[in-house]
């Protein structure tokens, strides 16, 4: 069946050798269009409801949800569409901007550590602390901000940043929290239509920035920076997918068909009621009816 395990095919456990050349922003696998698509997106939508209120419910495992990518490469979209069906009690959302005075007082991961999903809940991450190997990685001056002790910024630090990140993600992994990355993959075409909408239609203003057009000059660093990451940081226990974010509709369907994957293979359940708890159960009822 073409929409078994969609985002398998997307997803990167070893990102060794990886190139993003290879890949391709526009990919719609099978589908042939939006309404095709729809379906199966409304389905996965349905069946993550249900798994997040057993998530929820079970109370012992967390999903950490998170996003990186260009401008307009429909992050934003992507969570407002994908997670329109869970509950947002067992959710959270959070998107990481340029640091605070107070954010840059501490390490690079603390601000978002502090925003980790509780057991039982849903976390979003837009943007990350994966910005740390890729702006601050393209733009020497937000390096300098962060008030490192000079000895300590050397050559290495990339490297020691993927290292960092890898076992803070084991950390993680080992108490309980999985975690699942997507890049939205989009084309240098598809981002200058998107931009140009902004400009052209009054409802979409709100959305442009200059700064993105100026971040547009740094593309190539920023596909090589995108790459590196991938390459350091796609592990079996926190995954890489690598999502054609040409069409947005597919990239719902891809985020969509990775998170009820995740949970499945989870196997989440409702808490099992043992005989004291079946007892006090029983006897409950017995009372209401009673009244
Ligand atoms: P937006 O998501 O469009 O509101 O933009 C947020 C901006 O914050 C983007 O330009 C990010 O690159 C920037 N940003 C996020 N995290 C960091 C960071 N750790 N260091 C520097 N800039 C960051
Ligand atoms: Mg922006």
């Amino acid at each position: 069946m073409k929409t078994a395990k969609l985002a398998k095919s997307y997803r990167m456990e070893d990102g060794a050798n990886l190139c993003l050349k290879d890949f391709d922003t526009a990919d719609t696998a099978n589908f042939k269009s939006k309404e095709e698509a729809e379906e199966k997106l409304q389905k996965d939508i349905a069946r993550m409801a249900d798994l997040q209120d057993k998530l929820y419910a079970q109370d012992q495992w967390s999903l950490l949800l998170i996003f990186q990518a260009l401008d307009a490469a429909g992050k934003d979209g992507t969570i407002k569409h994908v997670m329109s069906g869970v509950n947002p009690e067992g959710c959270q959302v959070h998107s990481f901007k340029v640091p605070s005075e107070t954010e840059l007082q501490h390490d690079f991961l603390w601000r978002t550590t502090v925003q980790l999903p509780e057991r039982g809940h849903i976390g979003i991450f837009n943007r990350s602390y994966y910005e740390e190997v890729l702006v601050v990685r393209v733009h020497a001056d937000a390096l300098k901000n962060e008030k490192l002790p000079a000895s300590l910024v050397t050559k290495k630090i990339w490297d020691e940043r993927f290292e960092d990140i890898n076992t803070f993600e084991r950390h993680l992994a080992r108490n309980g929290t999985v975690i699942r990355k997507f890049f939205l993959y989009l084309s240098k075409k598809e981002q200058k239509r998107r931009f140009l909408e902004r400009l052209d239609e009054p409802e979409k203003n709100w959305k442009f920035s200059a700064s993105d057009i100026h971040e547009r000059e740094y593309w190539d660093d920023y596909q090589k920076a995108y790459e590196e990451m991938i390459r350091n940081t796609a592990t079996k226990h926190a995954p890489w997918y690598i999502v054609p974010a040409d069409h947005k509709w597919f990239t719902h369907l891809v985020v969509a068909s990775a998170i009820v994957e995740t949970l499945d293979e989870l196997g989440v359940s409702y808490p099992k009621v043992d005989a004291s708890k079946r007892k006090e159960i029983k006897e409950a009822s017995k009372e209401l009816l009673k009244k």
